[in-house]
């Protein structure tokens, strides 16, 4: 418990980010808004501070920690080596939302950052907020997303808290976040780009920049989700990927495929699910919302637009909570771009309860 936590509305931010970085600088931990979700970031050389960030969360301690950093060279601080691809996927990603997994400089970070291995996960948000922060605290942040473990990142101030309240020195608010999904976590071995998390850079994006030479892999050989026929043994591991995230109360089940069908199921799914006395929520593309019968329907965007869904994702799912649904029909959205990142986040939430139409 930290007792009071600041918050600085948005016509405070210049004077908040000053007084937010001071108590960064001794070692306090401050909730900002990135282009992501709300990070909660404190100085990732002080160990007593990122054990406030893993005390606050609740978080367990073999999940390491993304840094933050306001401008590419201090990433040669962190990192022993970086290659010419990841040179390349810096240039044009940074400042963005790619994180890249790197061989850690000994001694740059707090071990507990790096949950004791011998890499480290660096990137520059593209917040102007975020990195004034950094700048002025003078410490590179490490900053996982603001929320009590097990509970959707938080898109608002106002989500952190909910989650953090009385946890937490300070939240900046910035307004909501822009792509809403966390950063794409990737790590280049040889010329293979891994992504060991999918998010707001998308893999085609990574494929027109990474140039004819190098492979992208998705998902992460290694991971969970993975195919076991891989043959790539060596691949690398993000070791976040083992925990359950981002799971609304009630129960969901995803619903994916051809939309005249989706609609049937989802329909089915909706007047089963009102039989048995459950509180029924759809999370419905716009050109659905009119066919649903449901207690609560979501207009999560158009179909054509899965950034909007990207966008509103978990605000809803907290919203779900709040309207104390028992029982969550999400529609799939087709996979490409910001979609397959989408669809990451909704397999999660819904614990892998998918029909595929
Ligand atoms: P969060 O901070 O909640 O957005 O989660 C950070 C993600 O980055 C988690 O999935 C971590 O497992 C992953 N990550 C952080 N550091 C590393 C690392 N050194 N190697 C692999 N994955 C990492
Ligand atoms: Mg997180």
């Amino acid at each position: 418990m930290i007792g009071k936590t600041n918050y600085w509305p948005a016509e405070q931010l210049q004077a908040g980010v000053l007084e937010a970085a001071a108590v960064l600088a001794e070692g306090g931990i401050i909730a900002f808004p990135t282009e992501t979700v709300y990070g909660l970031g404190g100085d990732a050389g002080n160990t007593k501070a990122v054990e406030r960030i893993f005390a606050a969360k609740g978080r367990p301690s073999d999940n390491p920690l993304i840094v933050h950093i306001a401008k590419q060279e201090a990433v040669y601080g962190l990192a022993e080596r970086v290659s010419e691809i990841e040179e390349i996927l810096m240039a044009a990603f940074w400042p963005g939302p790619l994180t890249l997994v790197l061989p850690v400089k000994a001694g740059a970070v707090s071990a507990l950052v790096t949950a004791g291995l011998d890499t480290i996960a660096v990137r520059v948000p593209a917040h102007d907020v975020a990195r004034r922060l950094i700048e002025q605290s003078g410490c590179p942040l490490a900053a996982p997303s603001a929320n009590r473990s097990g509970r959707p990142s938080p898109t608002q101030a106002r989500h952190v808290m909910e989650d953090l309240e009385g946890l937490i020195h300070g939240v900046l608010d910035g307004g909501a976040t822009g792509v809403g999904l966390e950063s794409t976590v990737v790590r280049v071995l040889g010329n293979q780009i891994h992504i060991l998390r999918p998010g707001g850079i998308t893999r085609e994006q990574l494929l027109e920049v990474a140039g004819a030479e190098a492979v992208i892999i998705t998902p992460a050989a290694g991971s969970e989700e993975a195919p076991k026929t891989s043959g790539l043994t060596q691949a690398p591991r993000s070791p976040g990927i083992k925990y359950a995230h981002y799971a609304p109360k009630g129960e969901m089940v995803l619903v994916t495929g051809h939309s005249d069908e989706q609609i049937a199921v989802v329909q089915e799914k909706i007047v089963e699910a009102k039989r048995r006395g459950s509180m029924v929520g759809v999370l419905s593309c716009t050109e659905h919302t009119v066919y649903y019968e449901a207690d609560f329907v979501f207009d999560c965007g158009s179909r054509n637009h899965p950034e909007l869904a990207a966008h509103s994702l978990y605000g809803i799912l907290r919203e779900c909570d709040e309207r104390g649904l028992d029982f969550i029909i999400a529609e799939g959205y087709p996979e490409q771009g910001i979609g397959a990142a989408l669809m990451n986040r909704l397999r999660k939430a819904a614990g892998g309860h998918e029909i595929t139409v």
